[in-house]
């Protein structure tokens, strides 16, 4: 499943390729999963829409969007479409909650913004390819471009979720790891009760830190993942905090070298791995004391950690 830092380096590699883009019409496959909102809000906000930028929210990939030309876009969205979606519904959803229509004032610029939202679950893709370029099964979503391009939207296990947001107003749960300050952050974890690295892997509390970098933050840290929050002390948060963002900027860092292998047609997931002290070490010397990694499970999850090292 990509992390954080994997999410970060998809949106990187796809706002060089796509921004400035113009989606000009899209295909939406016929399985329910991967759209989390319904088909027509996601064409009818796609269609016609400029890439205004791509950016990483948590592990969502938020694509900016503006409408060119908010009239011709509504005229072409009436009735039938020419993959057979009707539009007519949801214009008259828009027009109920307000948004601007044909000679509705449209100096309101805001109201010509929106975004799509992607979430790429365990094994969702996002391809720019050609669109001679074979379209593979467990393609959900194919979006073609101004630019002659196609970017498509590949699911094998439909974990992925698409969604739009009509109003720019998209907000991922928690706070971003790379963003916060010390403040913040200890501020995140005071008096709560759970093991740290629940607190860590919480979504609510932090964005996008998976099972792996937890383990890696909290092994540089020296705090045991099994630690109640509450009893760790200020001093050993100001360690976590330059932890995870050192471990999350060394990953981004690696990730950026190979940008172009993810999004490419035929791209493989060939993550360059951050070089593990612990995660999946159990049984082997750690790094630093040489002592054996223990493998623990922490509501479900596997934690490792060095038991000499780690308080
Ligand atoms: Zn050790």
């Amino acid at each position: 499943m990509p992390e954080l830092p994997e999410v970060e380096t998809i949106a990187r590699g796809l706002a060089k390729r796509v921004v400035g883009d113009t989606v000009e019409s899209v295909w939406l496959g016929q399985k329910k999963e991967p759209l989390k909102s319904p088909a027509k809000d996601i064409a009818v906000t796609l269609e016609h829409s400029r890439i205004a930028a791509v950016r990483r929210m948590g592990k969502h990939i938020v694509f900016d969007l503006e409408k060119k030309d908010v009239a011709r876009t509504l005229v072409a969205a009436k009735g039938r479409d020419r993959h057979g979606l009707d539009h007519s519904h949801f214009l008259q959803r828009r027009r109920e909650v307000g948004h601007p229509t044909v000679g509705v004032d449209r100096s309101a610029t805001t109201a010509n913004k929106a975004q799509w939202i992607v979430h790429l679950g365990m094994t969702g893709r996002l391809q720019v390819c050609a669109p001679e370029a074979e379209i593979e099964k467990h393609t959900h979503a194919i979006l073609k471009l101004a630019s002659g391009r196609e970017l498509r939207f590949v699911d094998p296990r439909r974990f992925g979720r698409l969604s739009v947001a009509a109003a720019a107003d998209f907000d991922a749960a928690g706070i971003e790891p790379l963003e916060t300050d010390v403040d913040r952050f200890v501020e995140l974890f005071r008096g709560r009760k759970t093991p740290i690295k629940s607190a860590l892997l919480n979504q609510k509390l932090l964005r996008g830190v998976g099972n792996i970098y937890a383990d890696e933050s909290l092994f540089r840290a020296g705090i045991r993942p099994r630690r109640r929050a509450a009893t760790i002390k200020r001093e050993q948060f100001v360690k976590l905090h330059s932890a995870v963002k050192e471990v999350l900027r060394e990953a981004i860092a690696l990730g950026g070298s190979s940008i172009s292998d993810y999004v490419d047609a035929d791209g493989e997931e060939g993550f360059f791995q951050l070089q593990h002290r612990v995660y999946g070490r159990e049984g082997e010397p750690c790094l630093v004391c040489k002592t054996p990694i223990k493998r623990v499970v922490i509501a479900g999850r596997s934690s490792h950690y060095c038991p000499k090292c780690q308080k």
